[in-house]
């Protein structure tokens, strides 16, 4: 194997953890970051965020690792920089570009007039045509040299998922990579040549697009199992024994259909938001994506309507188990328990909640409701709420208890009190 120099920018999920699997494929790896807490955590060995597997990865390879503020240095001193920054929502769902465009800035500028090639690695998710029309001019003008003949650019997104991110690493069913200049796709098949998975390589458009296809579908899978839900919920069917059965079918399969609440997290609200806004800007109108996303904001409030069909709010204290937005995960952005919560503390109850991990993230969002420190306090609360399927709910003790599952546990549903599952 050929080792590479490669800088990531980003320690965020998605940085943090390909960089710590590119060192553990051989790679010599700089992080490039701007809080320092974090990057000393990565120096000595230690992840900066909760992921499976992600420590040990650190900690075995320490030797092949270094972390940095110095973004322009770093760029300088490798053969290969993968881009790991945020692309965020703007206030009308569009993709929020500054942070892609502020290091592509950076990067450009530090092109260098060495003569040495380096190539530069599109992993953020981004619309399609953004390498080509936004990345590709800045790193031009800020370098004064040409992309595909000075240095080399690749789109290759990611297809983590958080809670298994470094398995989906080691195991992908694909990794995507855009190219549009052989030496580019050199470099690529350089840098995933110890990787036992299938690649595909296309254009740099089509790879972008990949990436918000797979995750608008997914979306849709979501908002589908959720519809057929909740019609299951009125007419007294079981949801999941349903898509058992419609999973079967070879053309189209088991996973994702687990109706419940909803999906949150930094990726599919996000991502199907910003295809929306691009669809329209483009002249298509996204019909079935505007539906995902009403389907998705709507779920939630199910969970609370269903409780009030139980108890009256007002003054009553409410235990809601799980903030993450899902399990194995300490991230919490744009979990369903935000809404949750925010429409109880609407009804007049008192929440306490809890989350084997998530908590503090959760914190600065709800810093007045009461977080408890074991499940089993929140279970003594006039009623439950589950709103992320971690696996330790499974050993709480229900009975006796009026329980909300957003996500079917399947001890609450046998044991407690009074039980109502949000699609079942
Ligand atoms: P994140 O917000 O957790 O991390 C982004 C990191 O980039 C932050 O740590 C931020 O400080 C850093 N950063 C921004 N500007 C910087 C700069 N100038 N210099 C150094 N560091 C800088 O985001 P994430 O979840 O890791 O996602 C990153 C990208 O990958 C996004 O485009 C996201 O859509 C995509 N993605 C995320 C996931 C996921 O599950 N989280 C999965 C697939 C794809």
């Amino acid at each position: 194997m050929n080792t590479m120099h490669i800088t990531v920018i980003g320690t965020g999920y998605v940085g943090a953890v390909t960089g710590a699997c590119l060192a553990e494929m051989g790679h010599n790896v700089v992080f490039v970051g701007r809080d320092q807490r974090k990057l000393d955590l990565i120096s000595s060995g230690v992840s900066p965020i909760f992921e499976k597997g992600l420590d040990d990865l650190l900690e075995r390879n320490t030797a092949r690792i270094r972390t940095t503020t110095d973004l322009a240095g770093a760029v300088r001193d490798s053969e290969v920089t993968f881009v790991c920054v945020g692309t965020p929502s703007l206030e009308d769902g569009s993709i929020d570009l500054g942070q892609v465009e502020e290091v592509s800035r950076t990067i450009g500028k530090s092109l260098g007039s060495d003569g040495n090639y380096r190539t530069i690695i599109m992993k953020s998710t981004v619309l399609p045509g953004t390498t080509e029309t936004i990345v590709i001019p800045i790193l031009e003008r800020e370098s004064g040299k040409k992309a595909f003949l000075d240095f080399g650019v690749a789109s290759n997104p990611e297809f983590l998922k958080e809670g298994t991110a470094v398995e989906d690493f080691f195991y992908a069913d694909r990794v995507v990579i855009g190219v549009h200049d052989d030496r580019s796709r050199k470099v690529m098949e350089q840098v995933y040549e110890p990787l036992d998975a299938p690649v595909f390589f296309t254009t740099l458009r089509t790879s972008e697009m990949i990436k918000y296809t797979s995750n608008a579908f997914l979306a849709t899978k979501i908002s589908f199992a959720n519809e057929i839900g909740n019609l299951c919920k009125k007419l007294g069917i079981d949801s999941y024994e349903v898509f058992e059965g419609v999973g079967m079918d070879s053309r189209i399969g088991h996973q994702f259909f687990r109706s419940g609440i909803g999906f949150g997290g930094s990726c599919f609200p996000k991502d199907v938001r910003a295809l929306i806004a691009h669809a329209r800007a483009t002249g298509i109108e996204p019909f079935i994506l505007d539906a995902v996303m009403e389907r998705n904001e709507a779920q939630p409030a199910n969970l609370v309507s269903l409780l009030e069909r139980h108890l009256e709010l007002r003054g009553k204290t409410i235990g809601v188990l799980g903030l993450a937005f899902k399990p194995d995960s300490d991230d919490v952005r744009e979990s369903r328990a935000v809404p949750v919560i925010r429409a109880l503390l609407r009804e007049g109850a008192r929440v306490v909640a809890f989350d084997p991990i998530a908590a503090d993230n959760f914190r600065p969002l709800f810093p007045d409701i009461r977080y408890a420190g074991t499940a089993k306090e929140v279970l003594d609360a006039d009623a439950v709420l589950i709103v992320t399927e971690w696996k330790e709910f499974e050993d709480l003790d229900y009975r006796g208890k009026i329980v909300i599952d957003g996500r079917r546990i399947a001890r609450a549903r046998r044991e407690a009190a009074i039980y109502e599952g949000v699609c079942w």
